[in-house]
């Protein structure tokens, strides 16, 4: 017996013979990792966000790790940051051998709540993680002002946000372009954009990005392409521990392609989201996502809550028997079995009781550019056609 798969994935990357083609250039060329297509890559991305300084790194975790490193957070520094998140976020923390501090999501949204940071500021904490969520901004505007306030630094998790844009003092922007002190993305393919694996840091602060560039070059203190311009021989040097947290030029090349597509990528995005929102609006007992009137998420993903009467795992075993993949909300990460040593982090005051409502009771639906409008209508009526059921069983 052959399993069928279903005929609507939850996610797919856009790649075609353009991304082959740069990949093959690379290939010829005869250097293939970190080098000129990486410059290339990072000063696209530096302009595209507005950033002055964009790095590009191995994905979005080394970022992060290389992120809270420079702002200096160390042994028994606490991260205040959100527990309803990829592992990696926290992950990030415990690799500088902080301790990740989870506060509570909003009550519409999958996003960090603001007003619940405040409490959590001790002498110990040493930055703020926020997390663009499914690519959805979070409340920045206030997450920063906290931040300014205390005198403590803001770091974005924006891995899913490559595109996302916020209206920030009357004006559409992108998201990377400096705001709170360092911005994080990745290029897995279950982004928006992708190079395979990949990451970017991007920063206003030109010692911040110094210490990126030598840290994930082994603490190199003369990058491989200098000694290898160079007429004079060079001996290199290594002042500090480093990694090798590099993105190749087979990556980057990948990554500049993507990089292009990516305005047509997000309008498309933006419609067949768009379209979800109009087919699903007159189910009142779905939860549909909205974007605050200050933020335009590039939908990398999107997230309904269910009502309470209807069953996570069974409604997603129902779509995926009319081929259609879905996925459970997003993971709580102090759920798991790497954070069941209570000395690995601090939940907050109040507990998590929206973040725990979110895994349990939100699914994700298919959505990715390739995706036609037809597609959107059949996954909406068949979850339509489920509520619709199971309501008239209870009555
Ligand atoms: C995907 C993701 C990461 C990790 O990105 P990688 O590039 O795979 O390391 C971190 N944080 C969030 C919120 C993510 O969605």
């Amino acid at each position: 017996m052959t399993a069928t798969l279903p005929q609507i994935p939850v996610a797919k990357p856009l790649l075609d013979e353009m991304e082959v083609e740069a990949v093959r250039r690379v290939v010829l060329s005869g250097w293939v990792t970190q080098g000129p297509e990486v410059a290339a890559f990072e000063n696209e991305f530096a302009a595209f966000v507005e950033a002055d300084h964009a790095c590009a790194v191995s994905n979005c975790t080394t970022a992060l790790h290389l992120a809270l490193k420079a702002i200096g957070v160390g042994p028994g520094d606490e991260v205040i940051t959100v527990s309803h998140t990829f592992v990696a976020t926290a992950n990030a923390i415990r690799y500088c051998g902080g301790i990740p501090v989870f506060v509570d999501i909003e009550v519409d949204g999958f996003n960090i709540d603001p007003d619940l940071i405040l409490a959590e500021i001790t002498p110990r904490t040493k930055a703020i993680l926020c997390v663009h969520q499914l690519g959805m901004p979070c409340d920045l505007a206030k997450i920063v002002e906290i931040g300014r306030n205390s005198g403590i630094p803001v770091i974005e998790d924006a891995a899913c946000a490559t595109g996302s844009e916020i209206l920030w003092e009357g004006q559409w922007q992108k998201i990377g372009r400096p705001r709170g002190d360092i911005a994080c993305f990745s290029f897995h393919p279950r982004k928006v954009v992708t190079t395979g694996d990949g990451g970017m840091l991007t920063t206003a602060n030109a010692e911040y990005d110094r210490k990126f560039r030598l840290w994930r070059q082994h603490g190199m203190s003369v990058p491989d392409t200098v000694r290898h311009g160079s007429r004079q021989v060079i001996y290199e040097g290594y002042p500090e521990l480093g990694y090798n947290y590099r993105m190749t030029d087979l990556q980057a090349a990948m990554g500049r392609v993507q990089l292009t597509r990516l305005p047509a990528l997000v309008s498309r995005r933006r419609h067949l989201a768009e379209l979800y929102r109009q087919e699903l609006r007159d189910i009142p007992w779905l939860d549909v996502p909205i974007e605050p009137v200050w933020a335009r998420s590039n939908w990398q993903s999107y997230c309904v809550k269910l009502p309470p009467w209807l069953d996570q795992r069974g409604t997603m075993q129902a779509l995926l028997d009319r081929g259609i993949s879905t996925r459970r909300g997003i993971m709580n990460i102090h759920r798991e079995g790497a954070y069941a040593d209570k000395a690995s982090h601090r939940v907050a005051v109040g507990q998590l009781h929206r973040s725990e409502a979110a895994q349990e009771g939100a699914i994700i639906l298919p959505l990715f550019a390739q995706m036609t409008d037809d597609e959107v209508l059949f996954v909406a009526e068949a979850l339509r056609d489920m509520c619709v059921d199971r309501q008239a069983a209870i009555a």
